[in-house]
């Protein structure tokens, strides 16, 4: 290891002229301490920071590089597009493309409007869903991220939870007063918050993975009674798809648990690296959105096509044997650090879907945000430099997924088993 003294002389200048010397709040490293790395360059499974370490990535990019980094194919078709004009705001022939390879692949969405962010996504689906219903109200799940938009930085007032509270300073109560935070995976008060003001609300919001709370599966029969209660109150249900687009599988989470939501948003994988996102739903739906209909929604950069055509080359590496290798490296490596912890005596639960991946410093179940929060902090932060020490990059919080990229191979998935059996060792 060659230290991290660059890195550290880089953040100490960064932290005068950036807010927190980063330009999004996880890439501090606040919840493991120490500074973040900055990064030099990337290839496959691999990255290097600028002091010269070498580091197996199971960040990702927060899950948009499914094929690793610097992907031949991708950079190819990217550099092409950049030398043929990086942005022209007119229609160009890789988002139409891409519109009709997310409709072949998601049904669901039969129309799509290409955004810069997933953030806009749900925003934009959001305004849709209240336009379409006329209704005002918004269900979301403690734990799930929607992005940053006002609506969404809101969480549960105490008592009956009726009325959102606002969760970041500079977001009035107004903007948050419609939307109601419930627990992930409880369906009872699910149920009873349609018993009490279903013909109010406009829409459910979740993410079918969350992967934002660590990773926490939809337990079974949630997404199911979403769907329910949505279709009988005459409200919308909305997938964010933002990270389990194209991650869980060929279809996303709605094609894995046979769930078709009304309106689905992406973002990640579906710019290949570059900053993307889109929302999309049925035809009646989407026909609201302007020119079309009523709700306004633009963008300048929308539909790059420097973004489209990366999303594009990414998509048609993402085949049938892709999410084959996913899963079984995945799988290993799921396999391979729950029975390291095993060995150690260390409690923990590994949580997997396809190739997102959790663990949790904890020996009970992990079903929603209160049981995430309850996990231990400090050994988190120490199994993180931990396998930072031992060349494994893991995101930086205990709240965050892991994702296994294509690139990732056996020997790799080996030496990261190995890593965190050394380090849960010392953890005892
Ligand atoms: C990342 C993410 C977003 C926000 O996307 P940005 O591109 O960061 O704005 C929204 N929803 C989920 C589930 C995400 O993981």
């Amino acid at each position: 290891m060659a230290g991290y003294k660059t890195s550290r002389r880089l953040y100490a200048i960064a932290k005068r002229v950036m807010v927190g010397g980063v330009s999004s709040p996880v890439r501090a490293f606040q919840s493991v301490g120490g500074g973040p790395l900055f990064l030099d360059r990337g290839r496959g499974p691999w990255i290097w920071d600028v002091d010269g370490n070498r580091l197996l990535d199971y960040v990702c990019s927060w899950g948009a590089l499914i094929l690793g980094h610097a992907n031949r194919r991708v950079a190819g078709r990217a550099a092409r597009a950049v030398a043929a004009g990086s942005s022209f705001g007119a229609p160009t022939v890789p988002e139409l493309m891409m519109a009709r390879e997310i409709k072949k692949r998601m049904r669901s969405m039969e129309k799509v409007r290409f955004v810069n962010s997933g953030t806009e996504a749900t925003m934009s689906a959001v305004r849709l869903a209240r336009a379409y219903t006329k209704r005002a109200k918004v269900i979301k799940f403690d734990g799930c991220y929607h992005g940053h938009a006002d609506q969404f930085l809101s969480g549960a007032g105490s008592g009956l939870a009726t009325l959102g509270i606002p969760q970041s300073a500079g977001v009035l109560p107004g903007a948050v007063r419609d939307v109601v935070t419930l627990r992930y995976n409880d369906i009872e008060a699910l149920d009873g918050a349609f018993g009490r003001m279903g013909n109010d609300i406009a829409a459910v919001i979740v993410e079918p993975v969350a992967g934002n709370m660590g990773v926490v599966p939809a337990r079974r029969g949630f997404l199911e009674a979403a769907r329910r209660l949505c279709t009988e109150n005459g409200s919308l249900l909305i997938f964010d798809e933002v990270i389990t687009g194209f991650r869980v599988g060929p279809h996303g989470a709605q094609g894995l648990y046979g769930i078709r939501p009304d309106i689905t948003c992406l973002g990640k994988i579906i710019g290949g690296g570059f900053p993307v996102g889109a929302y999309g739903a049925g035809r009646r739906i989407m026909d609201l959105v302007a020119p079309n209909g009523p709700v306004y929604q633009a963008g300048t950069l929308s539909g790059n096509p420097v973004a489209m055509a990366a999303g594009l080359a990414t998509l048609s590496l993402l085949d049938r044997s892709a999410y084959a290798r996913l899963e079984r490296q995945s799988g290993d490596l799921e396999r391979g650090i729950a029975d390291a912890a095993a060995r150690s005596g260390v409690d923990m639960e590994v949580n997997r879907v396809g190739s997102m991946l959790g663990v949790f410093f904890t020996g009970r179940h992990v079903e929603n945000f209160d049981d995430a929060k309850l996990t231990d902090p400090k050994l988190f932060r120490k199994f993180f430099w931990g396998m930072l020490r031992n060349g494994v990059y893991l995101p930086p919080s205990r709240f965050e997924s892991m994702f296994v990229s294509t690139s990732h191979g056996e020997g790799q998935i080996g030496m990261t088993v190995d890593a965190a059996g050394r380090v849960m060792e010392g953890l005892r």
